[in-house]
């Protein structure tokens, strides 16, 4: 069976550890590799290696990092078709699906290759006499990514661009459960010329997060994740005294206004409700009918019974397995208490129909609750399986009161033709990232990731340039130069042409 290596100082070593996992391909169950929970001396081993090498890299010319990415976008392009089956392997997700995943990591890294102008700083000149500030965007040292399993190309494609491009070397922490396509990434940024040393991989679970949050060589951590893990992490590292940024939990609402483009419509929240089985940290789960259009629930049901679940590697597959079978039993576990709960079903989803070889595998179908209310498990809790939770409201401003109410902020959308609701909407909601007529809207690496309020700790989000100011430590020059062979003080009234 493959064993899945550590990346220490540029090079791919098995593990001493005596504590692996199994990846499974979550549509069969066949067990496709096994992954170490890296030892406390490998982890010290992948911090050292790092700490070194930045003390050369933070010196390479801005020109030189630039071009690594640009060779590296052009590898992931050369390689997408292999990631993704790779990734859907692993994950399940639909083959298109994946190719999503690698191509949203790929625009990352092309904006990584932009570093140039992106890490630029500022300069004021003579703000008093004689005198110029002017700022430096300096690389911090070591930092280290957690990533989670939902998207094992794009997430870690988020971390370790930015942060090396910035002049940062890197320890990466892929999840557990689906290693394999990152692997495949990180090999290709190898071959792209990153040096030995910059960028690091240590796989494992709990011990190994802690280790990274607790050493005193990383000076940053980057974590997506649950909710849960990531404030633990938050908390753990902050008080290490790192730079932390935790994306983490959601529970996205969209509000469908009767005024909307029902077809568009209806298409939209099913593909991005059950698309990827749910387990997107931007899927919709809970859709806000107002008025007219709670008459539309046939319709979204319809819909939604049409989506074929299967083996995302099938062709015509539209909803792929649950990561694990500890994942399908919690969802099938939140579904039934939706049912006691006084949820009404109006779609159930477990024990969809499956072909003869995929029985074992982690299916849910798409599942849609009618009448939810604020309270029941599958309200307060996120799913983060292919369940939507339909409310109603009679006006946007009892729905956009009924949203600020949740403690989440990764993800909303409006569906309406009405510019007049959609501003009213994008003003007052209080979410960090807003559709309108979109409904997973996350925005390309120009923009940064914004979700908000529960959905994240730390100030600043990943890629874009909030990316550059998270990588970076801003160090303020305020210079006055003097020179008495050629240049009379600047303060005095002496002419600089005698
Ligand atoms: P998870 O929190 O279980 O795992 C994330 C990472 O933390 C993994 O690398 C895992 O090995 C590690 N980890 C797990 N338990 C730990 C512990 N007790 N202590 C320290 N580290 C631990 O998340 P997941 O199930 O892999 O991913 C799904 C979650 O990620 C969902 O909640 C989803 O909303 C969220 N997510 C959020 C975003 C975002 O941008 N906000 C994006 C993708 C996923």
């Amino acid at each position: 069976m493959q064993t899945i290596k550590l990346l220490i100082d540029g090079q791919f070593v098995e593990s001493q550890t005596s504590e692996w996992r199994e990846v499974i391909n979550p549509a069969t169950q066949t067990v496709l590799a096994r992954v170490p929970v890296a030892t406390a001396r490998e982890v010290e081993a992948a911090v050292g290696a790092a700490k070194r090498a930045f003390a050369g890299w933070r010196y390479t010319p801005i020109g030189t990092r630039a071009r690594i990415f640009l060779r590296y976008q052009q590898l992931i392009r050369e390689h997408t078709q292999e990631i993704a089956a790779l990734l859907t392997a692993e994950q399940g997700k639909t083959l298109a699906d994946a190719e999503g995943d690698v191509f949203r990591g790929l625009e990352v890294v092309e904006h990584a290759a932009n570093i140039g102008t992106l890490q630029m700083g500022e300069l004021a000149n003579n703000v008093a006499g004689g005198i110029d500030t002017y700022t430096l965007q300096q690389p911090l040292g070591v930092c280290a990514g957690i990533t989670p399993f939902n998207f094992p190309a794009m997430i870690p494609l988020w971390m370790f661009p930015m942060a090396i491009a910035c002049g940062n070397t890197f320890v990466l922490k892929p999840s557990e459960q689906d290693p394999m396509c990152t692997m495949r990434l990180v090999e290709l940024a190898l071959q792209a010329g990153i040096p030995a040393g910059v960028l690091n991989v240590v796989h494992g679970t709990a011990p190994v997060v802690d280790a990274l949050c607790d050493h005193p060589d990383v000076k940053a951590i980057s974590f997506v994740g649950s909710t849960r893990v990531g404030t633990h992490v938050y908390e753990r590292a902050n008080r290490a005294g790192k730079r932390v940024q935790c994306m983490m939990g959601a529970k996205n609402h969209a509000v469908v206004l009767p005024d909307a483009n029902k077809e568009q419509t209806l298409n939209a929240l099913a593909g991005s409700s059950f698309g990827a089985a749910g387990q997107r940290c931007m899927a919709v789960s809970v859709v806000v009918l107002v008025g007219a259009a709670n008459q539309w629930v046939p319709e979204l049901v319809e819909r939604a019974k049409s989506l074929k679940v299967g083996d995302g590697a099938a062709q015509g597959t539209e909803v792929g397995p649950l990561i694990s079978k500890a994942a399908r039993e919690r969802v099938e576990r939140l579904i039934a208490s939706g049912q006691v709960e006084g949820a009404h079903i109006e779609l159930d989803g477990r024990e969809p129909a499956l072909e003869s070889t995929l029985q074992s595998g982690n299916f849910v179908g798409p599942t849609i609750f009618s009448k939810v209310k604020p309270g029941m498990s599958i309200y307060d809790e996120e799913i983060f399986g292919p369940v939507l939770c339909l409310c109603q409201a009679e006006t946007l401003d009892e729905a956009i009161a009924f949203i600020n109410r949740n403690p989440n902020g990764n993800g909303t959308s409006i569906f309406t033709q009405s510019g007049a609701a959609a501003r009213k909407f994008q003003e007052e909601i209080e979410v960090g990232q807003v559709g309108i007529n979109v409904p997973i809207p996350v925005p390309v690496p120009l923009f940064s990731f914004t979700g908000s309020r529960a959905s994240k700790l730390g100030d600043l989000g990943p890629y874009g340039k909030q990316a550059v100011l998270f990588y970076t430590q801003t160090k303020t020059v305020t210079a006055r130069w003097f020179d008495d062979q050629t240049v009379a003080p600047l303060n005095t009234t002496i002419s600089l042409s005698k």
